[in-house]
């Protein structure tokens, strides 16, 4: 019998029964695009996470770009960004005409501050930060660099939805963060984003850049754009997708972080692999489940004979035709990423699974 195959990833939807009656209410309702759902999305889902506020966007990449914008990056501003994430953190730097300056990765594959603070200029305006796989980067560190050099912090958070550093919510350190509810993060709403501004002066020129540069709720025969704007608004399926989502991501959450710590504990002593250094004061959401391997070519053999998913998943994206310009020596994340495997760890996988997943990993 062919074992069947547990995912890195999965999509997570409510129950049919759940969902569908309520669903077929939006659709028919008569207000399907912009309105009340995403409203009540963005309050329930900033107090949830603590968050200061929340703008729905119809990605995490819309999302980050305004965030880009909200925080003054401008053409030809130097961003100092990651080479080790999902490509959107990158290529939005270049959609507004910023020249992506990539800095190093510690041990974790998260931004080395050093390396951060080294690659700063005269120039920079920002520093993007992801939190890799849904571990914390050194975020009090990287804020301080940010106040000392005068730029912006923003956070991608795409990957770390519940995570917490210093016992605070990731997304509260920037000076803009962004969360992604892309199919197959720790929360969908089939696509869509949120966007979170420290400073609530901008949250409304940042409700404007969402919707062509216009402000919503005034008569469209009375209103000027002084700023062109996009088309990046969440719609009202995925709010209520998003609502009904929120009834229950804690119990998605508090499974990754319980396998999580789980293989943190279990995988660290099994000679040829290691896991990645936690920080006393972070917290992971762990997103997918980053293990090191000495051969991660193996492990993923390992694994793939019992049925188990196991891989990069991610490109270092200065190896893209279109970073190539931005090309410079990344020791730390070449190391990284030689030794890197992702494993599952998401609510899917249960504890008979992660039971198996270390014994193959001991037998070798
Ligand atoms: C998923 C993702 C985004 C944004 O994704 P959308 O698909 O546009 O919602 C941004 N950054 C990272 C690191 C991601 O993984």
């Amino acid at each position: 019998m062919p074992v069947p195959t547990l995912p890195i990833v999965k999509v997570r939807m409510p129950p049919a029964d759940v969902l569908m009656p309520r669903l077929a209410e939006v659709l028919y309702g008569g207000m399907i695009a912009e309105g009340d759902h995403v409203y009540e999305f963005e309050r329930r889902f900033a107090h949830h996470f603590d968050l200061p506020n929340a703008l729905g966007f119809s990605s995490g990449t819309g999302a980050l770009h305004v965030a880009l914008l909200s925080c003054g990056v401008s053409p030809g501003d130097e961003v100092v960004t990651t080479s080790m994430t999902a490509e959107p953190t990158n290529t939005t730097i270049l959609q507004v005409g910023a020249v992506p300056i990539f800095a190093d990765v510690s041990l974790d594959g998260n931004l080395d501050p050093a390396s951060v603070e080294a690659s700063i200029t005269a120039r920079t305006r920002a520093i993007v930060v992801v939190h890799y796989a849904g571990y914390p980067a050194a975020l009090a560190t990287l804020r301080d660099i940010a106040d000392r050099h005068g730029v912006a912090l923003i956070e991608d958070c795409a990957h770390a939805l519940g995570a917490r550093y210093d016992g605070q919510a990731v997304g509260t350190f920037g000076d803009a963060a962004i969360f992604s509810f892309q199919a197959i993060k720790h929360m969908t709403t089939v696509d869509g984003g949120v966007l979170v501004l420290r400073d609530p002066e901008r949250v409304r020129e940042a409700r404007k850049l969402r919707w062509f540069g216009l402000e919503k709720g005034v008569p469209r025969t009375e209103i000027d754009i002084s700023r062109a704007g996009y088309k990046y608004n969440m719609t009202n399926v995925a709010g209520l997708i998003g609502l009904l989502q929120l009834d229950d991501v804690d119990t998605a959450l508090d499974k990754h972080k319980l396998n999580g710590r789980f293989f943190d504990a279990e995988l660290a002593a099994i000679p040829g692999l290691s896991v990645v250094p936690i920080a006393p004061e972070s917290d992971p959401s762990y997103w997918i489940y980053t293990l090191l391997s000495d051969d991660s070519h193996a492990v993923e053999q390992v694994l793939s004979e019992i049925g188990v998913a196991a891989s990069k998943l991610h490109r270092p994206n200065h190896l893209h035709s279109v970073f190539q310009p931005y090309g410079r020596p990344l020791p730390g994340l070449e190391a990284f990423y030689r030794r890197l495997v992702h494993i599952p760890c998401g609510w899917w996988v249960g504890d008979e699974d992660r039971a198996r997943i270390v014994q193959a990993l001991r037998k070798g």
